[in-house]
C-alpha cells in the first residue's frame, strides 16, 4: 500500500550503509519521499570491505529492492560462476584438530555478497548527501529535525538511525554512557588476498567454492572467494581469510596486523592457515574486537525516530544474523510508517478508513505504534546478540563446537 500522493512525508535516514540504503529503497518504492545522510565523502571513502551471506531474509531483501537494481543483484555476488543448488547453498566447517569435516550447515537460497559491491548497487537513485555527519536532532511542531557537523540542517517528518555499531542517533536517544558498545572480548582479523597464483585460489576454492570455516581450537577461521570476474582465470581472483580468538583489544592494520596475528594466536591448519602466511605485502589486513551493544529502549521522540540495523544491534558475526536482521528491521519499519501515514489521513491502523476520516482518540498515538515497533526491534535484537555472544565463546573449544546453534539450528532465525 502506497502513502498518501497528496502529501509525502520525509524520512531522513542516517547512514548510507547497507541498512540505510534498503530502507532508502524500501520507503521509496511506499510513496516517502527519502533523504540519506552520511558522514563519508563518496561511496569510495572507505576501503573497509567484506563479504556476507544475506540468507533467511532473502524473500524481504527482494521484495524491498526495486525490480530494475534487483536485476544487477549477480553483479555483487562473490562467484557469480556457479550453479547454485543444495551442495554449493551449504556452508562447511573443518575440524581445526583433525582437519576433516565438523559439519556442514545448510543455507537455501543464500548467497555470499561483496558488501562494498552490494552498497554500489544500492546507492542507485537515492539522494546520498555526503560529507553529512549527524551532531543533533530535535523535535519541531511538525517533525523532527537533524543538524550536522558542517553547520547545515534539515528538517524531516521522521528519522531513521542507520548509522551503524557506534550509532550517533543512539547516543542522541539515550546519552553517551546507556548507548556505548561494549567490547566482546573476540579479536576479529581479516585479510583481502590477490595472490595472483591459481593454485592457491584453487586451494581455498577446494574447502568450498563460496566458504569454509574451521573451528575446534582456540582460533577460528574462515576462508572464500570475495570475487571471481574472469571466470577462466583463477590467478585474477580475489580471495578473504579470517580469524577469530579470544584476547586483548588491539586495532592494527597492515603487516603489524600480520605479525600480531603470529605471534598472539594458535595457528590454524591446512589452507586456513596458509591462507594467512601466503598474504602478499600491502594486502588489507586487519584486526579490531568486536563489538556488541544489547538494546534497551530509547526515546523515540513522540514516534519519530527510531534505529535500525547495527545501530540497534550490534553483534558478533556468528551466524551472520546481522544483515538478516537489518533487513527485518527495514521491513518493519515500513509498515509501521505506513501505518502511521494511513492514521494521520484518517484511516484506522490496521489501514481501513474510518467511517468520518477523523482521527479517533480510541486509536493508539504515533509515540505508541513507534513503541511497539521499537519494542519488537529491541526483543528480536537482544536475542541475535546474545546469542551470537554464546556462539563465540562455544566456538572455541571442539566439545562445545557441537552445541553451537550454527550445528543444531543451522543458519535459520
Ligand atoms: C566481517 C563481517 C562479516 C559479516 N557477515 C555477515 C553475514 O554473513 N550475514 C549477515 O547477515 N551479516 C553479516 N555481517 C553484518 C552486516 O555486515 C551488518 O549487520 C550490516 O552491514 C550493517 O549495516 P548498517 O548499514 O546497519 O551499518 P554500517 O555498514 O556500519 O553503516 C553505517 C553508516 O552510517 C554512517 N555514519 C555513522 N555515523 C554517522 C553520522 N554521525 N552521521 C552520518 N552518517 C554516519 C557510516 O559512515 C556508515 O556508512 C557481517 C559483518 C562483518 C563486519
Amino acid at each position: 500500500m502506497a502513502a498518501s500522493n497528496k502529501y509525502r512525508p520525509t524520512v531522513i535516514i542516517v547512514g548510507a550503509g547497507l541498512t540505510g540504503l534498503l530502507a532508502a529503497h524500501g520507503l521509496q518504492q511506499n510513496g516517502f519521499r527519502v533523504i540519506v545522510v552520511e558522514r563519508e565523502s563518496s561511496i569510495d571513502a572507505r576501503p573497509r570491505e567484506w563479504t556476507m551471506l544475506v540468507h533467511w531474509a532473502m524473500p524481504i531483501f527482494e521484495r524491498l529492492v526495486p525490480e530494475h537494481i534487483l536485476k544487477d543483484f549477480n553483479d555483487a555476488l562473490c562467484n557469480p560462476h556457479l550453479e547454485f543448488n543444495a551442495e554449493i547453498e551449504k556452508l562447511p566447517c573443518y575440524n581445526g584438530i583433525t582437519g576433516d569435516l565438523l559439519f556442514a550447515s545448510p543455507v537455501p537460497g543464500s548467497r555470499r555478497v561483496s558488501r562494498r559491491r552490494l552498497r554500489a548497487l544500492l546507492a542507485q537513485d537515492v539522494d546520498i548527501k555526503w560529507n553529512m555527519s549527524l551532531n543533533s536532532i530535535s523535535e519541531t511542531e511538525n517533525g523532527i529535525k537533524a543538524e550536522f557537523d558542517n553547520g547545515e540542517s534539515m528538517e524531516g517528518d521522521y528519522l531513521l538511525g542507520a548509522d551503524g555499531a557506534s550509532s550517533k542517533v543512539r547516543e542522541l536517544l539515550l546519552g553517551p554512557d546507556k548507548a556505548r558498545t561494549q567490547g566482546s572480548g573476540f579479536l576479529f582479523a581479516t585479510g583481502i588476498t590477490n595472490y595472483g597464483d591459481a593454485d592457491k585460489v584453487a586451494a581455498i576454492e577446494a574447502k568450498h567454492p563460496v566458504a569454509a570455516l574451521m573451528m575446534g581450537t582456540s582460533s577460528v577461521g574462515a576462508v572464500g572467494v570475495l570475487s571471481a570476474d574472469n571466470a577462466s582465470d583463477k590467478s585474477t581472483w580475489s580471495t578473504f581469510w579470517v580469524k577469530i580468538w579470544r584476547g586483548e583489544p588491539v586495532n592494527l592494520r597492515g603487516q603489524e596486523a600480520l605479525d600480531y596475528i603470529r605471534h598472539h594466536t594458535v595457528p590454524l591448519r591446512d589452507v586456513f592457515q596458509s591462507a594467512i602466511d601466503w598474504t602478499p605485502e600491502n594486502s588489507h589486513v586487519s584486526v579490531n574486537e568486536m563489538k556488541t551493544w544489547t538494546p534497551v529502549p530509547w526515546d523515540n521522540h513522540g514516534g519519530r525516530v527510531t534505529l535500525a540495523g547495527d545501530a540497534a544491534h550490534p553483534m558478533l558475526i556468528y551466524r551472520g544474523q546481522g544483515f538478516q536482521h537489518s533487513i527485518t528491521d527495514v521491513d518493519n519499519y515500513i509498515a509501521v510508517l505506513l501505518r502511521l501515514e494511513a492514521k494521520s489521513n484518517g484511516a484506522s491502523t490496521n489501514g481501513t478508513w474510518t467511517t468520518n476520516g477523523a482521527l479517533t482518540d480510541s486509536l493508539p498515538s504515533r509515540e505508541e505504534l513507534m513503541r511497539a515497533h521499537d519494542n519488537e526491534v529491541i526483543k528480536r535484537g537482544a536475542t541475535a546478540v546474545k546469542q551470537s555472544l554464546l556462539e563465540a565463546e562455544k566456538s572455541m573449544d571442539i566439545e562445545t563446537v557441537k552445541n553451537m546453534l550454527m550445528v543444531t539450528k543451522g543458519h535459520g532465525k
